[in-house]
């Protein structure tokens, strides 16, 4: 079972004391009812006793789908490095555990949900980010007025979504022949990325300026 702790905090509307399950690691294979929680954004969720008001809180979170064998780390900005360092020691240590790992680091929820959801898809989310930063440059090409920012990977149904931040809403099918050419257009820059813990936005945007 996954390791629990209570966090005590007071409600940011009135100050009430407010007691929140913590859990440090999922298993996918072991906990799915917290994984069907942190798919549904409900994980980091919970509702004042008191007035009502809709709290999250953030906390260090690991995250292991032994069958898709993947892990992302959900942790909070200041603690990135030191986790980067231990995946680093955990590889070092025990180098055929992890082969054939996607090991990924998250340093906010939204990045560490998404990241989640990327690879329960079977997806690789190298090619997502790439594939997002073009979408994004593209939306703003097309209407100035979008000034859309970014994109976030989601399921509906059947369905691979992406939705865009920007000034209207935005949401669009994934395309799979455009991830398929995504794919072998940035082989390099992809296989180059094959043990980088960190994909974000920020990864796909240097990319896709370079080529
Ligand atoms: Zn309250």
């Amino acid at each position: 079972m996954s390791k629990q702790k209570v966090i005590k905090f007071n409600c940011n509307v009135c100050n009430e004391p407010v007691e929140f399950i913590s859990y440090g690691s999922i298993n996918a294979r072991q906990n799915p009812e917290l994984k069907q929680k942190l798919i549904d954004d409900t994980l980091y969720k919970i509702t004042c006793p008191k007035c009502g008001a809709k709290l999250k809180t953030i906390y260090p979170l690991l995250y292991h789908d032994p069958d898709k064998k993947f892990m992302v780390y959900g942790v909070p900005p200041d603690d990135l490095y030191k986790i980067i360092n231990t995946f680093n020691v955990m590889k070092d240590k025990y180098p055929n555990a992890y082969e054939g790992y996607t090991l990924r680091v998250a340093s906010n929820p939204t990045d560490f949900r998404e990241k989640v959801i990327i690879l329960n898809a079977n997806l690789d989310d190298r090619v997502i980010e790439i594939y997002k930063a073009l979408d994004v440059n593209s939306i703003n090409a097309l209407d100035e007025n979008a000034k859309a920012t970014r994109g976030y990977f989601f399921v509906d149904g059947d369905k691979n979504m992406i939705e865009f931040d920007a000034t209207y809403y935005i949401k669009k099918e994934l395309s799979a022949d455009n991830y398929d050419y995504i794919k072998s257009f940035f082989a390099t820059d992809i296989e180059g990325a094959l043990n980088n813990y960190i994909v974000d936005v920020d990864w796909a945007k240097e990319i896709i300026s370079i080529e």
